[in-house]
């Protein structure tokens, strides 16, 4: 009887997989990689494939595996990286460009001062700070082909980014397959691929003060990827203290903005997007929309007032303020 049902799992898999077009189904896979539970709502052929994507990218991006490549980075001067790292690299460098420096993912030994890497959390001094940031500074990052220097004492973070570049890959993968409708999750980072039975995936905005939502998006073949300080954070002495640091001062960023959620065709640029604009504001953030027309926003600010760029808004359903060109 074990042979009979195993066979028919086999049977069904690769009658999925040699379908011409596929259609995500009730069927909702949840593993657990880039330290979150990630949820693919799809055809199982396509999510068991995007789980081993995960995996490979994770195993050359983490900052804590002792075998990737970042890790060998941050413990070495120069070292000669894969095409995949030196891609994400050349990906971080174009976000912090774009960014003004507000997005920096050589903010790791700060990060680990701040204990935000190891759960052993402790609040730095200014003189402490002074000189951490030192130690920090895109600029001086060199990738050349496949080939990366970072100076002394410096340590790349990509955690801003990668699962952004991740999704790009999963979106080019359910496209190679054909796959009609798909949804992935990674934490508050969000692919809707094709549409949900015909019409847009209906993508909720989350409520940076309370565990409700503050409204929700229709979207279709596009990357919705949310920044907030409550994703990770600590209280010490009644104050709180957040991940997402200002490369200015290493202190956590507080530019007036709780929550920044980015919407593009491009997840990497999104992912970037969402932390460097949670550290520019909403006066910045809002000067660079105009000035690009790649990507959309919701904004929630320290008061929990909702913004929102014009070309979504008719999509959008909740309570907001129009961000105009
Ligand atoms: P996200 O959830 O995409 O906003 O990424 C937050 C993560 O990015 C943090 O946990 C850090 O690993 C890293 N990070 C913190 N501050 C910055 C920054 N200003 N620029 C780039 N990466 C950052
Ligand atoms: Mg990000």
């Amino acid at each position: 009887m074990k042979k009979i049902i195993a066979l028919l799992i086999v049977l069904s898999a690769v009658l999925s997989i040699s379908a011409c077009s596929q259609t995500a189904k009730d069927d909702e896979k949840v593993f657990f990689g880039l330290n979150t539970v990630i949820t693919f709502k799809g055809p199982s052929s396509v999510a068991e494939a995007a789980r081993r994507l995960i995996n490979e990218y994770e195993n050359l991006l983490s900052v804590t595996l002792e075998t990737s490549e970042i890790y060998k980075i941050n413990t070495q001067n120069t070292s000669t990286v894969s095409d995949i790292t030196a891609d994400a690299l050349k990906a971080a460098i174009n976000v912090s460009k774009i960014t003004e420096g507000a997005f920096d993912f050589t903010l790791l030994p700060i990060s680990q001062a701040w204990g935000f890497t190891s759960s052993e959390y402790r609040v730095l001094s200014s003189t402490q700070l002074a000189t951490l940031l030192e130690k920090t500074g895109w600029e001086r990052v060199v990738v050349s082909e496949n080939e990366v220097f970072i100076p002394e004492g410096f340590r790349i973070d990509l955690g801003g980014i990668a699962k952004g570049i991740i999704t790009d890959r999963i979106a080019e993968l359910l496209s190679e397959k054909n796959v009609d409708g798909a949804l992935i999750s990674m934490g508050g980072n969000i692919y809707a691929h094709g549409t949900n039975n015909g019409k847009k995936w209906n993508i909720a905005i989350r409520d940076p003060f309370s565990s409700g939502t503050v409204g929700s998006i229709k979207v279709s073949d596009t990357a919705v990827i949310t920044s907030g300080g409550y994703e990770r954070k600590f209280v010490i002495d009644s104050v709180e203290y957040h991940h997402i640091l200002d490369p200015n001062t290493g202190m956590p960023a507080r530019s007036g903005l709780s929550a920044v959620t980015i919407i593009s065709k491009n997840a990497a640029l999104a992912d970037g997007l969402s932390t460097g604009i949670f550290v520019m504001g909403f006066d910045k953030g809002t000067k660079l929309w105009k000035s690009r027309d790649d990507f959309e926003m919701i904004l929630v600010d320290d008061n929990g007032k909702v913004f929102v760029t014009e070309n979504i808004a008719p999509d959008f359903s909740g309570k907001y303020t129009i961000i105009k060109k």
